[in-house]
């Protein structure tokens, strides 16, 4: 039986790179999208031309009754979850915390923490022979993001203790869970913070002295996933430069 993956905010960024990655590895690939319907078609298409198997579900995964739907297809046309990528995430324009409002932080509380509990939740009870999660979370949860985002920071910082909180729970059923937490990595997320040139700008500040690909996150999530990493569970991997 070939493992069943779902990749929350699949069809771009560090998502689709981490679809294409387990498609290649023999997964059969479930990618969510929000609502860019034509991004997502495209990749499901070069999956398929590649010989992997894939489909594209729209969800907004901060929407329970949206979450429910959404497994409920993959049931339907899929089968039974074996693996989940909690990835899809928003960043606001940067800001200072003295200027955030309610809406905007429970905006982003909503589509960064409540989903990937939401996401989990519907996952373990299709785990009925254990599995495998990853948190997708970032180095803003050690840094902080001052004076730009502190509420996706901190955002990250709950998902890092939902890790942690997780992977205990879970560990008698053989479910593992880790996280992986990205620092400067080339996607379209810096342009919806506002400046899609961040990455230049603080390139000087990486020791490696350059942004990440989403190729190098996706290599990190696919090996947790994996038997490779059977043993490994409420841990960690750094993906920022060494930042
Ligand atoms: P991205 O390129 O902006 O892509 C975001 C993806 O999430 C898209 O597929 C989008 O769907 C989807 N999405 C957003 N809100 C959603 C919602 N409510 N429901 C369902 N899907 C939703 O992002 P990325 O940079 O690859 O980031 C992926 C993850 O890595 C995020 O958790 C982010 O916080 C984390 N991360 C990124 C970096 C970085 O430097 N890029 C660093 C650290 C951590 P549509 O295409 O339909 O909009």
């Amino acid at each position: 039986m070939k493992p069943i993956v779902l990749i929350t905010g699949g069809s771009r960024g560090i998502g689709a790179a981490t679809a294409k990655n387990l498609a290649q590895q023999g997964y059969r690939v479930c990618i969510n999208y929000r609502s860019n319907e034509d991004t997502a078609n495209k990749l499901v298409a070069d999956i398929k031309k590649d010989g992997g198997e894939a489909i594209a579900i729209q969800a907004d995964v901060s929407d329970e009754q949206a979450v429910i739907m959404l497994f409920k297809i993959i049931d339907e046309k899929v089968g039974a979850l074996t693996h989940l990528v909690n990835n899809a995430g928003i960043l606001l324009p940067q800001m200072k915390v003295t200027e955030m409002s309610a809406q905007r932080i429970n905006k982003m509380l909503a589509t960064n923490v409540t989903s990937y509990f939401l996401c989990a939740k519907e996952a373990i009870k299709r785990m009925k022979d254990g599995g495998a999660i990853v948190n997708v979370s970032s180095a803003a949860a050690r840094l902080g993001a001052p004076n730009e985002y502190v509420d996706y920071a901190a955002s990250k910082g709950a998902i890092d203790t939902f890790t942690t909180g997780l992977s205990l729970e879970v560990a008698s059923l053989n479910i593992r869970v880790n996280g992986v937490r990205p620092g400067f990595i080339h996607t379209d997320m810096h342009a919806d913070g506002g400046e899609p040139n961040r990455i230049e700008r603080v390139k000087g500040l990486i020791p490696l002295q350059r942004g990440g690909k989403p190729e190098e996150v996706a290599s990190a999530i696919a090996f947790l996933l994996s038997e490779q990493a059977s043993y490994i569970t409420g841990s960690f991997i750094e993906l920022a430069g060494g930042k």
